[in-house]
């Protein structure tokens, strides 16, 4: 049976990190088990459990995408490791709904350690861009228009806008921990557990944002594709992804780059290959044809005598080489198109040039 986790999260299919979490926070308050009524304990624990996973898989990057592609069958039948619930359970335990750090790092794959004020990197992001054959040939600006989780300006990413100062650590930040070690007593600075390392508690919540101090915005950014690019090459935007946390740095932009099938052209690395349809007199007597070149027309020799199949180079006629500089060539194979239709005239002729003895060569050839 396949699951869709991400109705079952209440997300889009583009939804962020940030949403995902924001919705697991949202479901797994309502159904915690510690809160069902008593006539649905069970069904809460199994809905509970399905949140937890779905959010154990949505919140990491890696196995986001791999069940975007195979869906949750790529996490059964033992290939994947399922996430351990009852941890989950037991850190809800004791009604602390307010902190829900630790979890959101065991399932978001965090390093466990979310209180203070420890810089986070924001995620990355992925752009799918589809562009043509002649997009490669020359190059291209391109204007990406996408939405991603930003600073809210309102409070600066704060969350509110007003602040109280925090007792509990006289506004430091930091309140002195005593550690009883094998090797003595030591005392150090850890993050105050009220105010997160920040000395000061928010009054409110902010309007705009709800509190997270992120919103989701519309941007606009200009990217060069280099000419030369291959399908499936991604394209790293430093510092155009999501926005970091505690001032941490914003995650990349990953510009994935797919070229559309050609009409004409089929691509190898720098190369180019086309079938060119001539006709039986010009591969007899030799023609110069006009053939399509993905920068526009060009003109090809065809010398007399050129059978049916034959691979003739365009040298530098190709796509340029991302990596090496230099371009590729154009392979034009000629194909001999036999005619269906004849006027009368050219039965006549055809008719005259089969009466005609073959040359002796040929004869020798074929009887030896
Ligand atoms: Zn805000
Ligand atoms: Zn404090």
């Amino acid at each position: 049976m396949s699951i869709d986790y991400y109705k079952l999260l209440g997300v889009e299919k583009s939804a962020t990190k940030v949403e995902i979490k924001k919705a697991y926070k949202k479901l797994a308050m309502k159904f915690h088990p510690d809160r069902a009524p008593e006539d649905k304990k069970v069904a809460y624990e199994e809905k509970f459990k399905e949140i937890n996973e779905a959010a154990s898989i949505l919140g990491d990057e890696k196995k986001r995408q791999q069940y975007d592609q195979f869906g949750d069958s790529a996490f059964q039948g033992g290939g994947q490791q399922a996430y351990d619930f009852s941890d989950v359970m037991s850190q809800f335990r004791g009604g602390n709904f307010g902190d829900f750090g630790d979890v959101f790092d065991q399932l978001f794959g965090g390093s466990g350690r979310r209180r203070g004020t420890r810089q986070r990197q924001g995620s990355d992001l992925a752009y799918e861009l589809t562009i043509t054959l002649e997009d490669v040939a020359k190059g291209k600006k391109e204007t990406l228009r996408f939405n991603k989780v930003e600073h809210c300006e309102s409070c600066n990413g704060k969350g509110a806008t007003k602040f109280n100062s925090c007792d509990h650590c006289h506004s430091s930040g930091y309140i002195k921990q005593t550690q009883r070690t094998p090797f003595g007593i030591f005392q150090q600075n850890a993050p105050c557990p009220y105010c997160h390392g920040k000395g000061e508690l928010p009054q409110d919540s902010c309007k705009k944002c709800g509190g997270d101090g992120l919103i989701r915005k519309d941007k606009e950014l200009e990217v060069t594709i280099p000419e030369g690019i291959e399908d499936g090459m991604r394209l790293r935007v430093s510092g155009e992804g999501e926005v970091g946390q505690n001032g941490g740095p914003s995650g990349d932009l990953f510009v994935v780059i797919h070229v559309a099938p050609h009409k004409f052209f089929k691509r190898e690395e720098g190369d180019l290959h086309i079938t060119l349809p001539i006709s039986f007199s010009q591969a007899v007597l030799g023609d110069e044809v006009e053939v399509p070149t993905i920068d526009g027309k060009a003109m090809l020799k065809v010398s007399a005598g050129t059978a049916s199949e034959t691979i003739l180079r365009m040298k530098d006629q190709g796509l340029p080489h991302v990596r090496y500089g230099g371009k590729g060539d154009q392979m034009v194979k000629v194909r001999i198109e036999v005619p269906k239709k004849l006027s009368k005239k050219q039965k006549d002729l055809i008719k005259q040039l089969k009466e005609e003895k073959p040359q002796k060569g040929f004869l020798k050839k074929i009887f030896g």
